[in-house]
């Protein structure tokens, strides 16, 4: 039931959700309908007031809790438009996130669940077979995060990070806009290889296509800062042929063709 607003303006007004460990959810719905809203407030963008309901993760209630405590608790957002930061590179960044993510885990569990630090040549190694992996450039590894980056670029930027942070919630926010054929691919390759049974996704798309290589087990339609339906794959690619206008009958559930 989270309801949040930003500057006195309701945005969020009544979500329900759950999402389970190894799932993918797929949140779509037309522009302006709230899907970055609750992304943030997920996060925990301190722009956004949480007005009712809760934020539960991990077992435990986060409504109030700092955006880093989420991220070293394992939430990931990757950003509609990531921001470019001049002067500190990829390798930089990601090795300061990531050993402040395994100090904090450490400290919480003191035990051997979480990674342990690591130094700069033994990061490296990691953050250049990620980039392997994910058909990444190694020349990016110097290079100031995001800065003078293709939108592709960018966006293949997150997935990086994301596979090095390891989150227990990743939170893409349309990680696929704006994409041509080829880095799509590459991206929603990315996502895959990120699905894992102690993982979950939140996969914010407006378009039905990153659908098409990423199988979602969910799909929802937000509409109005809540969301309005819910069913599986199938309602992905219904919504591709009747939009978002809940007025098209082609979009009313239970007609012929939605159980393709
Ligand atoms: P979506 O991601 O689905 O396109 P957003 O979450 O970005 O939607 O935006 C939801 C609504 O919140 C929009 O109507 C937008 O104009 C409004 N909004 C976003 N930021 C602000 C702000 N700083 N002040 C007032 N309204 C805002
Ligand atoms: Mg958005």
């Amino acid at each position: 039931n989270l309801h949040a607003s930003i500057e006195d303006k309701k945005i969020l007004k009544g979500v329900n959700l759950e999402i389970k460990p190894g799932e993918v959810h797929a949140l779509m719905g037309p522009n302006g309908s709230g899907k970055s809203t609750l992304a943030y407030v997920l996060a925990g963008h301190p722009r956004y007031s949480v007005t009712a309901g809760a934020i539960e993760f991990l077992g435990q209630d986060i409504t109030n809790a700092k955006p880093e405590e989420r991220a070293q608790q394992g939430m990931f957002l990757a950003f509609q438009y990531p921001l470019e930061i001049p002067g500190v590179s990829i390798a930089n960044a990601l090795r300061l996130a990531y050993n402040s993510i395994a100090k904090a885990q450490l400290k919480c569990h003191s035990r051997e669940s979480g990674n342990p630090s690591l130094d700069v040549p033994k990061f490296r190694d990691l953050l250049l077979s990620k980039m392997s992996e994910l058909s990444i450039s190694a020349d990016f590894i110097g290079r100031p995060l995001n800065e003078g980056f293709s939108g592709g670029e960018k966006k293949k930027a997150e997935i990086l990070q994301a596979a090095v942070l390891e989150p227990k919630l990743l939170i893409l926010d349309e990680t696929d806009s704006g994409l041509d054929v080829d880095a799509l691919r590459i991206v929603a390759d990315g996502i895959n290889r990120l699905r894992r049974p102690d993982r979950s996704i939140l996969l914010i798309t407006h378009y039905q296509r990153i659908l098409k290589y990423v199988e979602p087990d969910f799909v929802h339609v937000f509409v109005d800062g809540r969301i309005a339906r819910s069913g599986g794959k199938v309602l992905a690619e219904e919504l591709e042929e009747a939009g978002y206008n809940p007025t098209s009958s082609r979009a009313r559930p239970g007609r012929e063709g939605s159980q393709r």
